[in-house]
């Protein structure tokens, strides 16, 4: 059965506390979506602003082959601003629960209805496809909502869609409504499910078993409160999962990474690392158990391919770790430890692990080419010259000099303070390299008094992601954080050459 992706990442999605897209943002969002293939596009609600009628006059005349639609509550002026907007489908809609009623629209049951029904009429009066949400379904008194629907779908609605706007619903109660809404309209149905439980993908799924053909969506289950059901499960559940009949959507499953990655980035809210399909955990492994299964058949711990959505597998050590894990991951970089090395190289992992120590590639390649010293992996960034400056009446100052791979380079620059100004050098000069940047800076004093040791703890990370932590002890404070940052450089540039010399190969 063909299901339809209504996706309201640029409407619902855009009303996340904290979220505020230009219209040009807006517009290259609906361009991603339509390459992801949606059916529809909920591109946003034209009433509210200038900016948001822009966006959706930008995005209505952009030539989509998906279909979009812009929300509108029931007054005739939202209606006219859709239409405005370059519209020829909305989305209107009135609450229908007694709390909404009572507490929000301070109206009748049947002044509500009355509404809608003036709504679904002006809007087929105007030509446009008309989608009805009867706002809080979910907490609507089941005949009354049954009888909104009926008398909305005589007044001419083309579709109808059901909102668990605060998900309150379980999934048995969107069976029984949704087979309702069917029943009273014979119209086509969708789910607009929130997660305020956790439940907006099983209530949508559960919708479309009870004979919904469409749900709306988002990507990365962004929206209000707790969110959307998310597009990227939503789809790989109907694609993947176990029914007595076969789903289709049009969504291109290898592009849902990248189309997660790219709104991620603009809308500014980074995705949680065990977010199912998309998070940055969804494919990765660290225990030995798991990755000596996944290593030997990656059925083993993995529902589906990372690849069937654009994504790869990451292994990693730590604590959990298992000798065949790392020995795999070594492997990738031309690196083969005797099983005397393996066991040094697992024990050094095992005890960073225990300090809580988040063990990357980049570590464990450091940790494996100090036990295999004769395998000639040297250090690539020397530090050669380093001054600051600092005072009361002066800015604080740093000269640096590092010599990379036999070549020379000079940095300068201010800072807040002369630890800062130091960091400030490096990265101008590692930044033009492999834009190493220093993402985390702690500072620790060891024993008291004046002439205490240090402790210095930065996080690096480059361009291609790749994160290190690395940690120095001294008595200076602004030579200690050098040579931290130094050290952590070193750690990163070590993958970057191992990678080339096995391309050499
Ligand atoms: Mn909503």
């Amino acid at each position: 059965m063909r299901i339809r992706v209504f996706d309201t990442t640029l409407r619902d999605g855009e009303q996340t506390p904290g979220i505020s897209l230009s219209p040009d943002q807006k517009l290259s969002i609906a361009k991603k979506l339509d390459e992801l293939g949606v059916d529809a596009i909920e591109a946003g609600f034209p009433i509210i602003s200038e900016g948001e009628l822009k966006a959706v006059k930008m995005i209505t005349s952009e030539g989509l082959s998906c279909e979009v639609c812009g929300l509108t509550r029931t007054h005739k002026k939202d209606i006219d601003a859709a239409v405005d907007g370059g519209l020829n489908y909305i989305h209107t809609f009135i609450a229908t629960s007694d709390i909404h009623l009572e507490h929000k629209l301070k109206m009748t049951r049947e002044q509500a209805l009355a509404k809608a029904i003036e709504a679904v009429e002006y809007g087929k009066s105007r030509g446009l496809q008309v989608e009805f949400s009867a706002e809080d379904a979910t907490r609507t008194d089941r005949e009354f909502l049954k009888q909104v629907f009926r008398e909305v779908a005589n007044a001419g609605a083309d579709r109808i869609d059901i909102p668990d706007t605060v998900g309150y619903a379980t999934p048995e109660y969107i069976s029984e409504i949704t087979k309702d809404a069917i029943e009273a309209t014979k119209l086509p149905v969708s789910l607009h499910c929130h997660n305020d439980f956790g439940l907006a993908v099983a209530n949508a799924l559960s919708g479309i078993r009870a004979g919904a053909q469409c749900a709306h969506v988002t990507i990365n289950g962004i929206g209000e409160r707790a969110g959307n059901a998310s597009l990227e499960e939503f789809t790989m559940g109907l694609q993947c999962l176990q029914w007595d009949q076969k789903y289709e959507t049009g969504i291109k499953p290898e592009l849902i990474y990248e189309t997660s990655r790219f709104v991620s980035k603009i809308v500014g809210i980074q995705v949680q690392p065990n977010k199912a399909i998309v998070g940055d955990n969804a494919f990765g492994h660290e225990s030995g158990i798991h990755t000596h299964g996944v290593l030997n058949n990656p059925l083993t711990y993995e529902p589906i391919s990372p690849e069937l959505v654009g994504r790869k597998r990451w292994l990693q050590v730590g604590k959990h770790a298992g000798i065949h894990g790392m020995n795999a991951m070594l492997e990738e970089y031309g690196i083969s430890p005797t099983e005397e090395q393996s066991k040094q190289i697992l024990d050094k992992v095992k005890v960073l692990g225990d300090q809580g120590i988040q063990v990357t590639d980049v570590e464990l390649l450091s940790i494996a080419s100090e036990v295999l010293r004769e395998a000639g992996i040297k250090r690539i960034v020397h530090l050669t010259g380093f001054s600051v400056s600092t005072g009361i009446g002066t800015m604080p100052y740093a000269f640096v000099k590092l010599n990379i791979d036999g070549e020379d380079f000079i940095g300068t620059d201010y800072g807040v303070g002369p630890v800062d100004a130091a960091l400030n050098a490096i990265q101008k000069i590692t930044g033009k390299i492999s834009e190493i940047k220093i993402k985390d800076y702690g500072l620790a004093s060891i024993s008291g008094g004046s002439t205490a040791l240090c402790e210095v703890t930065v996080r690096l990370e480059d361009a291609d992601r790749n994160k290190v932590t690395s940690k120095s002890v001294g008595e200076d404070i602004v030579t200690t954080s050098v040579q931290a940052v130094i050290d952590g450089i070193n750690r990163i540039m070590l993958k970057k050459t191992l990678r080339e010399k096995l391309a050499n190969n």
